[in-house]
């Protein structure tokens, strides 16, 4: 992978060539916390922020969307909006993308989907370094660094940013900035270095996920599930907020006495009651306990089956939203430790 160098105090005017690439979108403040939205200024860019409270996911997967419209004359029309909408995503933090790789496994795999595949198409992604605060645990995920997913990644070392060239649009948007970016020199490579051995330390919270497929195999019947279950409102803030959540639910919006109608996408929840619910009222889910049990599964053991890997990427987005502090980091280690109890 190409490695360059470019002058923080020159990041600014970089700014100002990518808008040839699409709308900039970054992390600005509002409220005392963070978000991704349009820049209506460089200045507005918060670079140092810790996480957003959606994941850059919303671009790719709008939280509401119309597929399409059908009406019984004329059949079926194309509506879903923003397709072909280039934008650059400036700031993404490594979790964030390891999250789209994620997601990039569910959409553009077995089961392809053209909606998310033309977005990742046309929205560019800028990634960036950060620094662990007490909720991130995305180390213990391995998903601290990512090597592909983005086309261009800056790593703070200093007076520059190291930085990693992805694809061939990154490459481009470095060419157009003319020679704003220049090659990297041992001092940089050993100041990339000190900076990631810095980072690996700055971690408060740390889970081990070797073996945790097994630990949840055997701890099904544990009475942390009722005990969660319990404490559990059901609200689905944290799935609403996590960047590799993918759940939706597709309806029909059609009024009364009409013959047109629209096919809309909404995110969903599994912790939502009505999530199991199917034709005759049946829940196959119906206790709170089973659904958070339900999402602990997926993203812990039934996701590395089918993957290889958990569908978490510990950015601490579910343990700053949930409303009564279940805790996932806390959850893991509960189990594990029950499963050293009874191994002692
Ligand atoms: S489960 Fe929680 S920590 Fe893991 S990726 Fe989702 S929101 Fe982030
Ligand atoms: S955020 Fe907390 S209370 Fe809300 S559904 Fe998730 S675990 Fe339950």
């Amino acid at each position: 992978m190409k490695t360059l160098k470019l002058p923080k105090d020159r990041l600014d005017l970089f700014a100002s060539v990518l808008q040839q690439f699409g709308e900039i979108h970054a992390p600005v403040a509002q409220n005392g916390q963070f978000v991704f939205r349009r820049l209506e200024r460089w200045s507005e860019a918060r670079l140092d922020y810790t996480r957003t409270i959606l994941p850059p996911k919303k671009y790719f997967l709008p939280p509401r969307e119309c597929l399409f419209r059908y009406r019984r004359d004329t059949g079926y029309e194309a509506a879903a909006e923003g397709l072909d909408r280039r934008l650059v995503l400036f700031g993404v933090h490594a979790c964030d993308i390891y999250a789209l790789n994620i997601l990039d496994q569910v959409f553009a795999g077995k089961f392809p989907d053209p909606y998310y595949q033309a977005r990742r198409r046309h929205i560019a992604v800028i990634g960036i370094d950060c620094t662990p605060d007490e909720h991130c645990f995305c180390r213990s995920m391995r998903a601290d660094f990512v090597d592909k997913g983005f086309d261009l990644f800056l790593h703070d070392i200093g007076d520059d940013y190291l930085t990693f060239v992805g694809t061939a649009l990154g490459d481009d948007m470095v060419l157009a900035t003319g020679s704003l970016f220049s090659p990297v020199t041992r001092a940089d490579i050993e100041a990339y270095k000190r900076r990631s051995e810095a980072k690996r330390g700055a971690f408060q919270l740390d889970v081990e996920i070797r073996d945790l497929p097994e630990i949840f195999e055997l701890e099904y019947g544990h009475d942390l599930w009722e005990e969660l279950g319990d404490r559990c409102l059901a609200c689905g803030s944290c799935s609403m907020v996590c960047p590799t959540c993918y759940c939706y639910d597709v309806t029909d919006d059609v009024a009364p006495g009409t013959t047109e109608g629209n096919r809309v996408r909404t995110w969903d929840s599994c912790l939502f009651t009505s999530h199991a619910l199917v034709a005759g009222g049946e829940n196959f889910r119906a206790s709170r306990a089973s659904r958070i049990k339900f999402r602990f599964y997926h993203k812990q053991r039934g996701f590395v089956a089918e993957y290889g890997r958990p569908s978490c990427v510990g950015c601490g987005r579910c343990i700053t939203a949930c409303p009564v502090g279940i805790h996932i980091v806390e959850v893991i280690n509960r189990l594990r430790e029950a499963e050293h109890a009874v191994a002692g």
